[in-house]
């Protein structure tokens, strides 16, 4: 069985700052109904997180264990926000608080919390860290390092009602009955950082509000066209050189649609999976991976290189062409690998093709791809993926 996140936005307004060189960043959480082994998780998460990030400023998450019915949500994630602040990369844009906050390098909201997390108390939950959830259990540490990712900026402010699509018309009573702990801003139909990156799949941005009105049906319309991406340069990069699928199915899923990575793009054999819409029991995903720290680094926060990624974002570089590919395709690499093994991924995550590649740095390697059947592919050797697409 699977269950569904839910997440939801909002934000809040300016004030003044600094810049910041430190590596990391550190958590504060506020737990309430909590027991101590969720507070180890919750303290658990925030470390994770904290490896990537680089902030002076604390982030400050209050954590509510309650009632959010029976049913299939896990969690729900409320962030804050701050607009127009000195060092705001773009104007009347909505950054989360503590982007915004790390930019200064001071505090634009003292005294409210960055994020909102509810966690859903009738869930069967898994609170080790040791990423062995048993069956029948939903990992905690999974779903709660995936709503911090909501509250750090993969957030749309999308809406739909009926069929007329908008950004930044989000009110309270859109999140009833939840309250924020933080007063809940008027939007004034502004863009979070994160939807002033998407597009559809012939590249129209859909803040271009000369094709796209805002409010408009040509907007909601683009909401449920299962054919939406988020196009920025480094995550470009790290997805084999496409934009990022964004989930939106065609029944508008309140909460989920606009606000993650594709389901079965990234399915829980990925590596990027964390931000994907579901979670199943048992599934277990304790880092961010790389295409979700490139994102994250693209709407603008300071990225740790230098720890934590040793095994997570790879610097090997390698050249597949030609891409798409017909039968025979030729790899290069920047670096000799010796009896490596090399997985060709179908979009289900199914390896579909295996190989001990030894290749000297800069040599091409042939590898015969004719019993594929057409497709986008992914190619694995050591930690680097790199898209393939087969006709
Ligand atoms: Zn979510």
């Amino acid at each position: 069985m699977k269950k569904l996140y839910f997440c939801f936005i909002l934000f809040l307004a300016p004030i003044s700052g600094k810049l910041f060189s430190q590596t990391g960043s550190t958590f504060n959480f506020t737990n309430t109904g909590t027991s101590s082994a969720m507070d180890s998780a919750i303290d658990y998460s925030g470390q994770i997180w904290g490896q990537y990030l680089n902030s002076t400023v604390p982030i400050k998450v209050n954590v509510y264990y309650a009632f959010l019915g029976v049913g299939t949500t896990l969690a729900v994630t409320m962030p804050n926000g701050e607009r127009d602040f000195p060092t705001a990369p773009l104007d009347s844009v909505w950054y989360p608080s503590c982007l915004a906050n790390s930019m200064e390098g001071s505090e634009l909201n003292p005294g409210e919390a960055d994020m909102d997390i509810f966690v859903n108390n009738t869930v069967n939950w898994y609170f080790g860290l040791d990423a062995v959830c048993p069956a029948g259990k939903y990992d905690f540490v999974t779903v709660f390092l995936h709503e911090i990712g909501h509250g750090l900026g993969f957030l749309s402010l999308a809406k739909l009602q009926d069929t007329i699509g908008s950004f930044g018309h989000i009110t309270t009573a859109d999140i009833s009955p939840l309250i924020t702990s933080f007063p809940f801003p008027d939007l004034q139909g502004k863009y979070s950082i994160f939807s002033s990156y998407m597009e559809n799949g012939s590249g129209q941005q859909l803040d271009d509000t000369l094709i796209f009105p805002n409010p408009s049906v040509v907007l909601g319309d683009e909401f449920v066209s299962n054919d939406l991406f988020f196009n920025a340069p480094l995550s470009f990069a790290q997805n084999g050189g496409a934009p990022v699928r964004i989930y939106a199915p065609t029944v508008y899923a309140p909460g989920s649609s606009m606000e993650h990575l594709n389901e079965s793009t990234f399915p829980p054999s990925n590596p990027n999976t964390l931000m994907t819409p579901f979670s199943g029991m048992s599934e277990e995903h304790h880092t961010p991976g790389p295409l979700t720290i490139a994102i994250l680094e693209d709407i603008g926060w300071n990225v740790n290189h230098d720890i934590g990624f040793e095994n997570i974002l790879s610097d090997l570089r390698m050249e597949i062409f030609p891409n798409p590919v017909q039968a025979e395709a030729f790899i290069r690499l920047d670096q000799s690998v010796q009896d490596e093994k090399m997985e060709i991924m179908d979009m289900m995550g199914k390896v579909v093709y295996v190989r001990t590649i030894s290749v000297e740095q800069g040599a091409y390697y042939s590898i015969d791809l004719s019993a594929l059947t057409g497709g986008i592919y992914t190619v694995r050797i050591k930690d680097g993926l790199f898209k393939l697409i087969k006709n």
